[in-house]
């Protein structure tokens, strides 16, 4: 009997007791019993869960052979996770998706006829709206989007999810990409190979509560446009240059008046104001630099991203 193509099923989970069952039961009747042309293997990355996710996944994986999944030593984030499950993935084909059902398991199918129709390297999908989402969430992602685009060079899609199904090809380059800061929007599209859009509408996730505070999405936001631009670090040398440049003239106009009318009392609110200002432009451009640094000092430190503390994944 010909052997059929593996495609390898990537799932970060935190805290996801509550929609495990729900997941694999839907990628069970959807996608697993489903798709007979392929094969499948579910790979379930614990991120250092303070639930019953471990114990749940041990279940899942003790009922059927096809689950794989690799526990971290504690909270490692969504990127760590999503890094290891595709190091371990054997499949010809690797696709990245959430267990909140917010990635609709029956996009598989389509993803993969896409793959195959289109001859392309990768499907990726993107939402066409925001529905259910707070206000000032989706302006932020908007704003975020925008400048992101004028400043990198990798082009950033609004609206793209991580779910996405991709040839080996590209799961080998991502991987290549070794550094421990990892904004994966941007690696996906800075590794380039052909990459065809799905369009769905947004799901609301099943049960659970999303792990993404306000102030965390905006950590990932400096993240993203740290990792793929050094244009911030050129605003503070620009910034700099402008307020050189006005301070002199400033000093040329004053020594003039000063040769012309003599010195009058001199405005000290005009210099506090001045210091204020300078003292601010230099904080920022401290600022911007610290968080380049501090990139490269983790980097240099070369820890390894993820510590896997338990697995039934069998290299
Ligand atoms: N997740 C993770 N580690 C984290 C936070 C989230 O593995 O530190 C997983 C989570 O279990 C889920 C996915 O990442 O499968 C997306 O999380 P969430 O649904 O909270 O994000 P949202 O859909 O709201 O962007
Ligand atoms: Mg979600």
């Amino acid at each position: 009997m010909e052997q059929k193509p593996l495609v390898s099923v990537v799932c970060a989970c935190y805290n996801e007791e509550q929609m495990l069952p729900l997941y694999y039961d839907a990628m069970k009747k959807q996608v697993l019993d489903n798709l007979d042309e392929y094969d499948f293997e579910l790979i379930f990355i614990n991120d250092g869960s303070k639930d019953r996710t471990l114990p749940i996944l041990r279940e899942l994986a003790a009922g059927d052979q096809r689950v794989k999944y690799l526990s971290f030593s504690r909270n490692f984030g969504k990127e760590a996770a999503m890094y290891a499950g595709m190091k371990h993935a054997k499949g010809e084909f690797a696709c990245v998706m959430d267990c909140d059902l917010q990635d609709p398991p029956e996009m598989i199918g389509k993803m993969l006829q896409k793959l195959g129709e289109d001859d392309c390297d990768c499907v990726a999908t993107r939402r066409v709206d925001r529905k259910g989402e707070p206000k000032l969430r989706s302006a932020f992602s908007r704003a975020f989007y925008r400048i992101i685009n004028r400043i990198s060079d990798t082009e950033f899609v609004d609206g793209a999810r991580d779910f996405r199904m991709m040839r080996r090809c590209v799961v080998d380059a991502v991987l290549e990409l070794g550094e421990y800061h990892r904004f994966s929007k941007g690696l996906f599209m800075w590794v380039g190979f052909d990459t065809r859009w799905l369009e769905y509408e947004n799901v609301e996730r099943a049960a659970g509560e999303t792990k993404w505070s306000f102030w965390k999405l905006m950590a990932y936001a400096v993240e993203g446009i740290v990792s793929f631009s050094t244009v911030p670090l050129r605003i503070a040398t620009i910034l700099g240059s402008i307020v050189s440049a006005l301070a002199l003239v400033y000093m040329v106009i004053r020594v003039i008046i000063a040769l012309i009318w003599g010195n009058p009392v001199a405005g000290y609110p005009s210099l506090l104001a001045i210091t204020l200002c300078l003292g601010g432009f230099i904080l920022l451009a401290l600022g911007i630099i610290g968080e380049y640094v501090a990139r490269t000092y983790m980097q240099v430190k070369n820890r390894p991203i993820y510590i896997q503390k338990e697995t039934n994944i069998k290299d």
